[in-house]
């Protein structure tokens, strides 16, 4: 049930005033209850792009953080793939002191902001929390990502996010290539060692995913341009529309154009197809054109839009993850009148933040669980009209872990729809593997590296982020990032 931001914030008043006047020990600690995200009402966002999360009061953000035990151990700081001092955070914001709590964050994370809202924190830091062990409940562990996302945001607000600050220049000049988290991080942390950094994105604006695939209603885009603004601030020279491969060979940039090193940060954007009759048909799209569109070319703002979206009434979204739940929520605030997500094992397997799906419920969509698309049908003009599933199984394990999906024989039916939507994944653009002579790939076309320092086979070249780890996250896109910078800055040293 949707409670107001209102109560949630009186509430928290309320048991913070209660709290102040005691002596807190572990118990007390471990009784202050969960503090929920405040959000728009489902019916209201669900006919918007605003944020759904509105984002915690002071109070809240106070409370939630006196919930952390001070763990000596502190199992959360080994979840954290970038290893941010979280009791040390948490100390600082359970005591009010924020400012004190974003420098320690921005330690080890440069976009906390940013992972304060997308990290997947309860299969990282808070699947390890204590508290969560003690109450038996991974949601009821510390709520560190939205602790992070209060600091970060009242940092930013307050305008005291400043600019790092950048040594006296060293003659060095770094090509970033992508940018996405991963090149985002390298141009900061190479900058700052005074070399010159110039970034070249294939796209005509700057932020990787975090600008044309997570959507506006998760990620504002004024979060994202804020990080490049300081990046711009801090010297680095952008280049847009500017596709490397294309518009010039890594090679030529290195070899005619005077860079001295290279990091390629080009992520995982190229979608993959289901192979079946009739994805060719008008209405079907992957995942990637359709956010794309909507976020990037602002496709949902009708009056203003750089591009044209297809109407749609009825909806199917092929695909169980965070992509096809973005996918399912934009179409609905797009305006179909059904959204059915249809996906080919359960629930329990999907690999969707648990929240985007407790999101997407909330907001209408209708889901499909052990269901699949077998054929899509068209009629007049190639336009989509139905979609022929199949029912599914579960059998034994795969390689992953999860239970295989298994067709049920002469379980066909039919699903009316006029639009698909496919979001099964991404692989690597071969782009720059296939103008860039001698740079190793494994069998999926991501760039093999030395572990340590991200150096790819080819001297002078690193790379990082999902074009090395396949469709992964943004928080081990910034620690492959700032890896990669570790070990420039150090051949430059
Ligand atoms: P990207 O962010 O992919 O950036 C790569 C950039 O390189 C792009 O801007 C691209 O245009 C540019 N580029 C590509 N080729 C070239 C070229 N030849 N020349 C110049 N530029 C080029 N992760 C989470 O942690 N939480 C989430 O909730 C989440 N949700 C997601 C939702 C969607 C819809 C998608 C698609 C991904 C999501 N992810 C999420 C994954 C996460 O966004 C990625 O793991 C992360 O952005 C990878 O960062 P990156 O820097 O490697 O590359
Ligand atoms: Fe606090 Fe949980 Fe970390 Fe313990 S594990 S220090 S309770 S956040």
């Amino acid at each position: 049930m949707h409670v107001s931001p209102e109560s949630l914030k009186s509430a928290a008043a309320e048991k913070l005033a209660e709290l102040k006047e005691i002596d807190l020990k572990p118990k007390d600690r471990v009784d202050i209850p969960v503090q929920e995200m405040p959000t728009q009402d489902p019916l209201e966002r669900s006919r918007n792009m605003s944020e759904v999360a509105i984002g915690y009061y002071a109070e809240q953000a106070q409370l939630e953080a006196m919930r952390c035990l001070q763990c000596k151990n502190a199992p959360c700081i080994a979840g954290c793939p970038v290893g941010i001092r979280i009791p040390d955070f948490l100390k600082a914001a359970a005591e009010g002191d924020f400012d004190k709590a974003v420098e320690i964050i921005r330690e080890n994370s440069l976009l906390p902001a940013v992972c304060g809202r997308v990290c997947p924190q309860e299969t990282q830091c808070q699947r390890s929390c204590t508290l969560g062990k003690i109450l038996k409940d991974v949601n009821k562990s510390v709520a560190i990502g939205r602790v992070e996302r209060y600091v970060a945001d009242l940092q930013r607000e307050q305008g005291h996010q400043g600019v790092p600050e950048v040594k006296p220049p060293t003659g060095k000049k770094v090509a970033v290539i992508g940018s996405g988290p991963a090149s985002i991080t390298v141009a900061a942390d190479v900058r700052r060692e005074g070399h010159e950094v110039t970034m070249f994105e294939a796209f005509h604006k700057l932020g990787g995913v975090l600008l044309y695939g997570i959507p506006e209603f998760r990620l504002p885009k004024a979060i994202v341009k804020k990080e490049i603004d300081t990046l711009v601030e801090m010297g680095v020279e952008m280049k847009t529309n500017f596709v490397v491969g294309r518009t010039r060979k890594i090679k030529d940039l290195l070899e005619q154009d005077g860079f001295d090193a290279a990091f390629i940060g080009t992520g995982a954007g190229l979608p993959k197809f289901m192979n079946i009759p009739g994805e060719n048909l008008v209405g079907v799209f992957s995942a990637n054109e359709y956010l794309t569109r909507s976020n990037l070319m602002k496709a949902y703002d009708v009056k203003r839009a750089h591009t044209p979206m297809y109407v749609s009434k009825k909806v199917a979204v092929l695909g169980g993850g965070n992509v096809a739940m973005d996918a399912a929520r934009t179409a609905v605030r797009l305006g179909a009148d059904e959204v059915h997500l249809v996906y080919r094992r359960t629930e329990k397997e999907m690999p969707a933040r648990v929240e985007e799906v407790v999101h997407a419920r909330e907001e209408g969509v209708i889901f499909h669980m052990l269901e699949n698309a077998s054929k899509i049908l068209g009629g007049e003009n190639d336009c989509v009209t139905q979609m022929e599933c199949l029912r599914y199984e579960l059998g034994e394990s795969d390689d992953s872990g999860r239970r295989r999906p298994v067709a049920i024989e002469g379980s066909e039916f039919l699903m009316d729809v006029d639009t698909v939507i496919i979001a099964i994944g991404n692989g690597s653009n071969p782009l720059i593997s296939q103008t860039t002579d001698g740079l190793e790939i494994n069998r999926w076309g991501n760039i093999v590296v030395d572990e340590a320092t991200g150096k790819s086979s080819l001297d002078g070249i690193y790379a990082g982020g999902d074009i090395v780890l396949g469709a992964a996250t943004v928080i081990l896109a910034m620690g492959e990032g700032r890896r990669c910078a570790a070990a420039i800055n150090a051949e430059f040293a």
